[in-house]
């Protein structure tokens, strides 16, 4: 059994046939999921579409590309929904910094701060988005105190930055980006790093693997990511797995 725990299976581009990309992930050993939100306007269907798929759960959250269309009231929305407690509920995100975007970096601060607070105060796990603000980002996360850690998702930095966020309690999601060989320092900072840090991820409806660019990505490829894992560390993909999986249960506790 394999989790994808980051993949955005309630955006419009799984909207048509869901069922049947679920049928495909559960085919190849893929039979649970954990879709991270990425605006207000997703938090009322993810209970639901857990409702309809036991084994597919969810993170309240606000990606940093979205925030302007956000209005200021959604930070009490979103601590409203936390507060219920709704039942599939295991993760705050996707929220993060990214250097790369036309959204001012201080609003960017602002909102990952809340999230962070709310994190703390409710003591769930938090799913990182990281893009060129990797010193703002630990810097930022370094003020909180986070008791159930979290994930820094798509992990593509040096084994350095790894560290630094391993000691504050998080771990890695690895995705498409290590089947890529031009991928070298990722790769490379993934044969040294613990195991015990490592969960796998799609990040689908993109985030495509190599061989598949220009098609949509989809939780039955990542057996694919274990794959060039396993070798990548020189133990078969099973054995790998099974502390992977060890691993997301610690993190999220399904
Ligand atoms: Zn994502």
């Amino acid at each position: 059994m394999l989790t994808d725990t980051h993949i955005h299976l309630d955006l419009s581009e799984y909207a048509a046939d869901l069922p049947q990309v679920l049928a495909r992930s559960r085919a190849v050993g893929v039979t649970r999921w954990l879709v991270p939100a990425i605006g207000s306007s997703y938090w009322s269907g993810l209970p639901l579409l857990h409702q309809q798929y036991p084994q597919l759960y969810y993170a309240l959250g606000l990606h940093p590309w979205f925030l302007a269309q956000e209005t200021e009231s959604v930070l009490a929305e979103l601590e409203a929904h936390i507060q219920q407690r709704p039942a599939g509920l295991v993760a705050i995100g996707e929220c993060g910094l990214d250097g790369a975007v036309d959204v001012p970096m201080t609003l960017q601060i602002t909102y990952l701060e809340k999230q962070l607070a709310l994190a703390s105060q409710y003591q769930l796990p938090v799913i990182l988005h990281c893009r060129k603000a990797y010193n703002e980002l630990l810097q930022t996360v370094k003020r909180f105190d986070l008791p159930r850690g979290g994930v820094w998702h798509a992990f593509s930095g040096s084994r350095q930055q790894a560290e630094q966020f391993i000691a504050l309690g998080f771990m890695l999601g690895i995705g498409g980006v290590i089947t890529y060989e031009r991928a070298e320092k990722t790769r490379k900072a993934l044969t040294k790093l613990p195991v015990e840090s490592f969960l796998l991820e799609t990040d689908g409806p993109t985030m495509p693997l190599s061989g598949r660019q220009g098609a949509r990505n989809e939780p039955a490829y990542l057996p694919e990511i274990l794959q060039v894992l396993a070798d990548l560390r020189n133990v078969s993909p099973e054995e790998l797995n099974q502390q992977i999986e060890l691993n997301a249960e610690k993190m999220f506790r399904f």
